[in-house]
């Protein structure tokens, strides 16, 4: 942060009241800030983050590396932002997250693990922050027959393409399925783990790259299964300038769009009971709440069963903000504690929108032998007969 920017966040944050609400649900029945609930100590809510972050930006206290690690230690699941009682203030409480340590960053203060997914993301053998060998998509565009021109693009993003492939392939066959004119594009990593790790310096040559590559194929209109993606293209990329002028749905909302229209209509059976995973990127920082679950409750037979900690309550996966690469162990608690949630439901499936959040859930459901099935809503869908209507 510098000069008048510098300033704004200031005397923005200085308007925190320090009542500590950010740190439960509505209800205030339960602790919902993942960080807080670890560590038990005002500084890792959001109300003492912020007063931290101030405190280094007035000079009271220096940028440290235990400092930056508070700032680091948050999911930016938007828990905070929901429930502090300050109305606009409570808009930016993640932003203000994120702003700490892209200075924390910038004085060189980002803890390593977090510094890999910028270090690997840069590397052009791998522009993803996996480190997996870059993918161009060239196959996959010839396997399906996708067309150089389309009204869509299906932005795949690095966990689905390098982790969660089921995930990519079952939203590939959907879109044909649904007679969707799409094609893929070589896409570089969104820049979501740049975004909430606080490392901007280099997005803007990946999201040019990313929308120019968009544009050459005419598409209007982008789709994702990512709920990380969804946020950042949508989100993210406007807010730091980058108005690229399309619409953007995540693929629930798609399939919600065709459902409405009596465009699809599912014929097949899903006789289990789920319980939906709202992912705080899809959920609290975009506001999709009820879009999914309809969807899920159109599947015959497929009874949705919520957890106590739902929407705007849910508790985290605790893949986020680093999490899952700076505390890989607490980020496995967090899940371990949704999926102790989703057993008292009786849901033998736990589904959500987003390849990080099933990674996550994944992972745990597999240390702590929670025997759930994991499944995406699109892995589900895959499944699923459905009957298409044409114009
Ligand atoms: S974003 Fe989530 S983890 Fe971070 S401070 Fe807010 S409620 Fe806590
Ligand atoms: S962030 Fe909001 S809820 Fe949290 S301590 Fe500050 S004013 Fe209170």
């Amino acid at each position: 942060m510098a000069g008048q920017e510098a300033q704004d966040w200031k005397s923005m944050i200085h308007r925190c009241f320090r009542c500590g609400y950010c740190k439960f649900t509505t209800t205030y029945s339960d602790i919902n800030c993942p960080s807080y609930k670890k560590y038990r100590f005002e500084t890792y809510s959001t109300g003492g983050r912020l007063w931290l972050a101030y405190a280094a930006l007035i000079g009271d206290i220096s940028w440290s590396e235990n400092m930056a690690n508070v700032l680091y230690a948050c999911t930016t699941c938007g828990n905070c932002v929901e429930n502090c009682r300050f109305d606009k203030f409570n808009d930016f409480l993640v932003d203000f997250i994120e702003a700490a340590r892209a200075e924390a960053a910038a004085k060189g203060f980002c803890p390593d693990p977090q510094k890999a997914l910028l270090d690997r993301t840069l590397n052009s053998k791998f522009y993803n922050p996996y480190g997996e060998l870059h993918a161009t998509n060239a196959e996959l565009r010839k396997e399906h027959e996708l067309p150089d021109e389309a009204e869509w693009v299906y932005f795949i993003g690095c966990t689905s393409n390098y982790r969660q492939q089921n995930i990519r392939d079952a939203t590939l066959r959907f879109l044909k399925r649904a007679n969707i004119n799409f094609t893929l594009i070589d896409e570089r990593c969104c820049c979501s783990p740049l975004f909430r790790t606080g490392q901007i310096n280099s997005v803007k040559e990946f999201i040019d790259y990313n929308i120019a590559q968009i544009k050459k194929t005419g598409a209007t209109k982008i789709i994702t299964s990512c709920a990380g993606c969804y946020k950042t293209i949508k989100k993210d990329w406007i807010k730091f300038g980058f108005d690229h002028g399309m619409t953007v749905y995540h693929t629930a909302e798609l399939i919600y769009r065709l459902i409405s229209e009596e465009k699809i209509r599912f014929k097949g059976k899903y006789d289990k009971k789920v319980t939906y995973h709202d992912p705080c990127h899809l959920s609290r920082h975009m506001k999709l709440y009820e879009v999914p679950r309809e969807v899920y409750k159109e599947i015959p037979g497929l009874e949705l069963v919520e957890m106590k900690r739902n929407k705007e309550n849910a508790w985290c996966c605790g893949a986020g903000g680093g999490v899952k690469i700076g505390y890989p162990e607490w980020a496995l608690e967090i899940s371990k504690e949704r999926l102790q949630e989703a057993s008292e439901t009786g849901a033998t499936v736990i589904s959500s929108t987003c390849p990080f959040c099933k990674t996550n859930l994944n992972d745990a459901n597999n240390k702590f032998n929670t025997k759930f099935q994991v499944l995406d809503l699109i892995e589900l869908i895959d499944k699923i007969e459905f009957e298409l209507k044409c114009d």
